[in-house]
């Protein structure tokens, strides 16, 4: 085994318990210390880790066909992650399948666990076991990896744990894993009563569902759709990465001590967004599907303007003060690529490293793909009429 130490690492048990068992430097007795994640920047970089790791895998043709949870860990101050198993990953599959050992648990995909409960009596021999091999594959780490996130995130037990699973009484692990498999619904399933979560039970998937942003709502909802059992709409490891990056993204920090995601702005009638606590204004600019937030002391970062989608941490654009124009603000491209900024009175620039774009109404800049960013907000009633002139053109 690795000489990892564990200190200020967490599992996943851990995250959910949002506690975990430490020495004290000081007595050297073991005690109960809260384990939370620095901030959500950490939180989402562990996830992102996480999914990378199955990417590469994946890439490298190999399938986790462990379904242990523990084996992961992540740093509560920085997200870093780390893999309790590196031994094991020359082969093949990540860790050979046991039937015997596998244990029934709500990480196991549906078609897993339908396989295993036939009874081993049919699964003796060689044979058998390449059909219990082949029975993992890179959509039964999906499931897992879903099953892992939703748990990560909510600190909560299986997607499937509500009412209908809690009031029921099941006389193994085996008998209720099936039973999820078969009838299982998933309990933040939109608009459906029967599996809702249960106060006293499921209070901190109840606490924070609603806290984090649509988007990782439906993706969980996608993941989980009938079951989890239609494996080809199960979301992919590039599904998640881009989906943390979007989180992180919008995620914002306000100089004022303000931290949240950007639905918890507030909306402006001229379509500006406000920091619900010191009125800081931020600038929408979007793309039709997307939107960038502008404000004073943000940052640009290479998948928003650049050519890796994937690059969440190399900052390309900074918002800064005018220096003549007190209280005029601009994005400066502090990237090696040349964008290409659109004036509201239809002059055109191009803005290369060191450069900047005043942020007016009116304004368009093209990053490095080519594609337009847009500031249009709502105006005088004259003005507007131009604006949807310049639509129609
Ligand atoms: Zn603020």
């Amino acid at each position: 085994m690795s000489a990892f130490n564990k200190n200020g690492w967490v599992s996943l048990a851990e995250i959910c318990d949002e506690r975990q068992l430490v020495t004290d430097v000081e007595t050297g007795k073991k005690v109960l210390r809260a384990a939370y994640f620095s901030s959500m920047n950490a939180m989402i970089e562990g996830a992102y880790q996480f999914a990378r790791f199955f990417e590469e895998l994946h890439q490298n043709g190999k399938v986790y066909c462990s379904i242990s949870p523990e084996a992961f860990y992540f740093n509560l101050k920085s997200g870093a992650f780390h893999f309790e198993g590196e031994e094991l990953l020359g082969e093949a599959y990540v860790q050979a399948p046991d039937v015997e050992k596998t244990d029934f648990t709500e990480f196991l995909a549906p078609e897993l666990v339908e396989f295993l409960a036939e009874g081993p009596e049919e699964q003796e021999g060689t044979e058998d076991v390449e059909t219990f091999r082949e029975c993992y594959s890179f959509e039964t780490d999906r499931y897992f990896m879903a099953v892992y996130l939703f748990e990560y995130f909510f600190h909560t037990g299986s997607p499937f744990e509500g009412k209908k699973m809690v009031n029921r009484c099941f006389l193994s692990p085996e008998e209720k894993e099936l039973f999820r498999a078969k009838e299982g619904r998933f309990c933040m399933e939109p608009g459906e009563e029967e599996n809702i979560p249960v106060k006293g039970i499921q209070d901190k998937l109840i606490q924070y569902w609603n806290e984090y942003p649509e988007i990782l709502q439906k993706m969980f909802q996608k993941a989980f759709l009938d079951g989890g059992r239609l494996r080809e709409l199960r979301p992919t490891e590039v599904d998640w990465k881009q989906l943390l990056v979007r989180m992180a993204m919008d995620y914002k920090s306000c100089h004022c001590g303000f931290h949240g995601f950007s639905y918890r702005l507030l909306q402006k009638e001229n379509g500006t967004l406000a920091c619900p606590k010191c009125g800081k204004i931020y600038y929408p600019l979007t793309n039709g599907l997307d939107r960038i937030l502008l404000a004073e002391g943000e940052k640009l970062y290479e998948c928003q303007t650049g050519r890796n989608p994937m690059d969440k941490d190399t900052v390309t654009g900074l918002i800064v003060e005018n220096r003549q124009k007190k209280g005029l603000y601009g994005i400066k491209n502090v990237s090696q690529g040349v964008w290409r900024g659109f004036y509201p009175d239809g002059k055109l620039k191009d803005i290369p490293n060191g450069q900047g774009i005043p942020i007016w109404n009116g304004m368009s800049v093209r990053f490095e793909l080519g594609e337009e960013w847009n500031l249009r907000l709502v105006q005088q009633t004259e003005e507007r009429k131009e604006d949807e002139d310049e639509q129609t053109v």
